[in-house]
């Protein structure tokens, strides 16, 4: 089943049961706290916190998402992407925990001739949180899933909260067993790459208190209105019914991987290291596009440094792979060409996207090489003294000379053996940045907006990274 059909069969199974149909938002996260969309429920995050009254009962949405977060398992794992679409139902105090199950189980298991994902249901494993015997119950005693194939998993996988007071609540996880090929059995809980999590049901039930982080904290109560945020992983489901080894090779990702083999001359499937930089540079590229798209561009601070570490990342990979020239073009008009179906805006905004693109690798290659040369003597010299940790000072070279981002050093340096002086790196961003706003403070002379902008600009993490990763790895 093509990508596009699974969207179209959620949106209506869902829109025949009631739930308004919303499209998806831009990924620029029209929220403080996040610089990208990480989930489909940040639209609907007014409503669930009752800031604002939804307009519906009941909802459904198909939304773009990045987890930067991610980064480290793309092509690794054969799940994770930085770029993906999130299916979600959403019931704002309208059905709860045993109607957004039961929806969830019709639509995975009824025949295709019937509407459904057809899938098999003794293939699908259940997680719920430990202590909610209330969804175990309606999975087994209603659903009928056996208990040998419902888990109880503890806080890190099986709850959800904000990380701050306000909603809260269990979750519970539909996986799907593809067999011994993918390793050892025993059920998601003990192998979370043969039992692949394809949709998450978030029971958001409860209202918490202070606590740190998203493990500890207290419960205050029952929520007088309770929701229901799921989300479910186009992409995984695709691979699952395409038949496919992982995320990279479905029908709206393979033809950039074939696009990269014709333009480097290495194969798929010749060489795991490779096959590994075949597949981030999938993942980018889609990702690159998208954000593109969505109007961010390339540059050193937020959203636009994201953007410039996945791009950057792409370009260098396609030179591991040997590539010599430039490779974007090529590559992001087959991205277009098997995106524009779902998102027609990518067709007609061709040419920016290109221009944007295209500017980000002249910048790049142009410093690429001289950049590659310092590193390399950098390295060589660490090593010379015995050192197994590059110095900050030289990351903070690369990145502020060379345009190096600082995981393109990190990657570079774990390849010739040697680690990084990350918190020394950070301390020269932070002082330069402190710097710069130093500066920008002594030339402010009354333009309030100019200095407004540095503080949001600031709270966004700016170069530096830590900061909002954790927030963007907010989740359903
Ligand atoms: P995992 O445990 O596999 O990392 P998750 O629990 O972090 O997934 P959720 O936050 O529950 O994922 O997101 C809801 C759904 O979105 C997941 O069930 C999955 O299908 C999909 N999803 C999450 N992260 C990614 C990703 N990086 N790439 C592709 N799909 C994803
Ligand atoms: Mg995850
Ligand atoms: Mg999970
Ligand atoms: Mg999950």
């Amino acid at each position: 089943m093509e990508s596009a059909e699974i969207r179209r069969r959620w949106l209506s199974f869902f829109e025949e049961r009631g739930h308004t149909v919303v499209p998806s938002a831009s990924l620029i996260a029209d929220d403080p706290t996040l610089l990208l969309v990480p989930a489909g429920m940040v639209p609907f995050k007014p409503y669930f916190l009752g800031e604002v009254k939804p307009p519906f009962d009941r909802a459904t949405s198909v939304q773009k998402c990045v987890r930067t977060p991610d980064i480290e398992e793309v092509g690794k794992t054969t799940r994770h992407g930085t770029f993906f679409q999130m299916c979600g139902n959403f019931s704002f105090g309208d059905y709860f925990k045993e109607g957004a199950i039961k929806y969830a189980w019709e639509l995975l298991t009824s025949a295709q001739d019937k509407g459904g994902y057809g899938l098999d249901p003794e293939r699908l494993w259940i997680t719920v949180y430990q202590d909610d015997d209330e969804a175990e119950r309606i999975w087994h005693d209603v659903v009928g899933v056996p208990s040998e194939r419902i888990q109880r998993l503890g806080k890190k996988d099986n709850y959800w909260s904000m990380g701050v007071p306000g909603p809260c609540g269990p979750c519970s996880e539909i996986n799907y067993d593809r067999g011994p090929e993918f390793g050892a059995e025993g059920g998601p809980a003990v192998n979370d790459e043969r039992y692949v999590e394809i949709w998450n049901l978030v029971f958001m039930q409860y209202e918490r208190g202070e606590g740190i982080g998203k493990e500890e904290f207290e419960i205050l109560g029952e929520l007088p209105s309770k929701n229901i945020d799921t989300g479910l992983g186009l992409e995984r489901l695709a691979m699952i019914l395409q038949g496919v080894q992982n995320m990279y090779e479905i029908d709206t990702s393979m033809a950039v991987i074939d696009k990269a083999t014709e333009l480097t001359g290495v194969a798929y499937g010749d060489a795991q290291a490779s096959d590994v930089s075949l597949r981030v540079v999938t993942d980018h590229m889609r990702t690159s596009v998208m954000l593109i798209g969505d109007g961010v561009t390339p540059g050193n601070e937020g959203r636009g440094y994201v953007l410039r570490r996945i791009m950057r990342r792409a370009i260098r990979n396609m030179r591991l792979l040997g590539a010599t020239g430039p490779v974007v073009k090529d590559l992001i008009d087959v991205v277009i060409g098997m995106m524009g179906q779902q998102y027609p805006e990518l067709i007609t905004d061709r040419e920016r996207i290109e221009k944007v693109a295209l500017a980000e690798e002249n910048a790049f290659l142009k410093t690429l090489k001289a950049g590659t040369n310092i590193l390399d003597t950098a390295v060589t010299d660490t090593k010379a003294a015995g050192g197994t940790v590059l110095a900050g000072d030289k990351a903070f070279l690369l990145h502020d000379t060379w345009g190096f981002p600082i995981d393109l050093t990190l990657e570079m340096a774990a390849e010739q053996g040697l680690s990084v002086d990350e918190d020394g790196f950070r301390r020269l961003m932070k002082e330069q940045r402190e710097r710069a706003k130093a500066d920008a403070q002594a030339k402010k002379t009354g333009h309030a907006g100019a200095g407004a902008y540095r503080e949001i600009a600031d709270k966004a993490g700016a170069t530096d990274f830590v900061g909002y990763t954790d927030t963007e790895s907010e989740s359903t």
